[in-house]
């Protein structure tokens, strides 16, 4: 799950993890009213959208005056924001983060992350701020520096001077902060169970302190149990309306861009099938994986996602019944298809647990179905038939 950077922002301050002071807005005359109430000489108005690149993309302006600060919330508030994080539709501004004014002195680019291969946390440090990590590290991987912490042993002083010599600090203020500061991005990222903890940038100010001038948090989605209060600052505007219908029924679902729809059981399923997609010379338009134990009303809704876009042509269902029953499977996909009035060819692979009878639903239902054999088979009938259908 992903939060907006005021309320990354707000976490940040509760946890002693330096930040500007800032408040949002819905409105234009919010905005000013919280300028005001900052009171400082310079203001920062910031596009809350769940994606970066804000800044290149006009989403972020700095005021020097009230009037400014009026003049710019008008702009952003209510724009389609378009960075390169958005895709060429953008995001529609709905709100924005008045901050005060931040007097830069150097940016630099801090991140932590889990990483799997080490079975460890990693911070991801580089003297390179404020611009995109994926091109540091693309054109100057040299610049990117990476400190493990064994989370057996936890933060230890020693990670902190790792961290100050990959800044190259020299000055004992900017070390010493930076030690406390990666003790506390630590706990923070094991207290809230995060997948992703970025500050780029955090930045050096004038008067030589370390401050996070941006924030993004990705948490894991199934710790969010144990955290209802950040359960609570999802934004449903942020999601698509499959994304958020998915999450109901708990269904892993990702929209793509491309024309055949697939409902499949298993993330390795899910997997393969796009790929034998791609290898068949077809597009999926999403990822949806209904698990394991899937009950009908799941499928149907699983069902009614995928046609409910549309981007679709074609679906692809594939799935191999172990716990998952393929008559479960073909009970719901007939009475989706029946309820949604399905128009696009529908090619479908069974396997396993009772497929029999799920091939018998499907065929008693007069539904035209083109049924396959096997992977390969599918994904091209699939293809085939979003080419007709186009
Ligand atoms: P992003 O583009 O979505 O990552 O948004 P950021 O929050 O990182 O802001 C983009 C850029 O705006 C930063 O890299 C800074 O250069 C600039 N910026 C943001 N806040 C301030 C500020 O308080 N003062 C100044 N001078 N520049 C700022
Ligand atoms: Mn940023």
């Amino acid at each position: 799950m992903n939060i907006h950077e005021y309320q990354a922002k707000e976490l940040f301050r509760k946890e002693g993890i330096p930040t500007p002071k800032g408040k949002v807005a819905f409105t234009v005359d919010e905005a000013v009213a919280a300028a005001k109430e900052l009171g400082s000489s310079v203001s920062v108005v910031k596009a809350q959208i769940h994606a970066g690149g804000r800044g290149k993309g006009g989403g972020v302006k700095v005021a020097k005056s009230l009037d400014e600060v009026r003049q710019y919330a008008s702009q952003i508030l209510g724009m389609q924001l378009v960075t390169h994080q958005t895709g060429p539709e953008g995001k529609e501004v709905k709100k924005v983060l008045i901050e005060e004014g931040s007097a830069i002195e150097k940016e630099l680019y801090l991140s932590m992350i889990l990483d799997r291969d080490t079975s460890s946390l990693a911070f991801i440090a580089s003297t390179e701020g404020g611009m995109d990590i994926e091109e540091v590290s693309a054109k100057t991987p040299e610049k990117i520096h990476t400190i493990y912490v064994d989370p057996s042993v936890g933060f230890m002083p020693y990670h902190g001077r790792k961290l100050a010599n990959a800044y190259q600090f020299t000055d004992p203020k900017h070390q010493k902060q930076i030690a406390i500061l990666g003790e506390k991005l630590y706990n923070f990222y094991l207290k809230y169970d995060c997948s992703l903890v970025e500050i780029n940038p955090l930045i050096i100010n004038k008067a030589g302190d370390l401050l996070s001038l941006d924030a993004k948090l990705n948490f894991e989605d199934n710790a969010l149990y144990r955290h209802p209060e950040i359960t609570e600052l999802r934004d449903l505007n942020e999601e698509t309306p499959g994304e958020i219908e998915a999450s109901k029924y708990e269904l892993a679902y990702i929209s793509l861009d491309g024309e055949i729809g697939c409902m499949v059981n298993g993330a390795g399923l899910a997997m393969a099938t796009l790929d034998i997609i791609k290898l068949a010379g077809g597009s999926p338009a999403n990822f949806l994986d209904v698990g394991g134990g899937a009950s009908k009303e799941k499928v149907q809704a699983a069902f009614k996602i995928i046609l409910s876009d549309p981007k679709v042509r074609a679906i692809m269902v594939n799935i191999f019944g172990g716990i998952m029953k393929c008559d479960i499977i073909a009970e719901g996909i007939v009475a989706a298809a029946k309820e949604m009035n399905l128009k696009v060819p529908l090619v479908v692979r069974l396997q396993g647990t009772n497929v029999e009878q799920g091939k018998q639903i499907l065929a008693n239902s007069k539904l035209a179905i083109i049924p396959a054999d096997d992977l390969k088979d599918a994904a091209e009938k699939a293809v085939a038939a979003a080419k007709g259908a186009k």
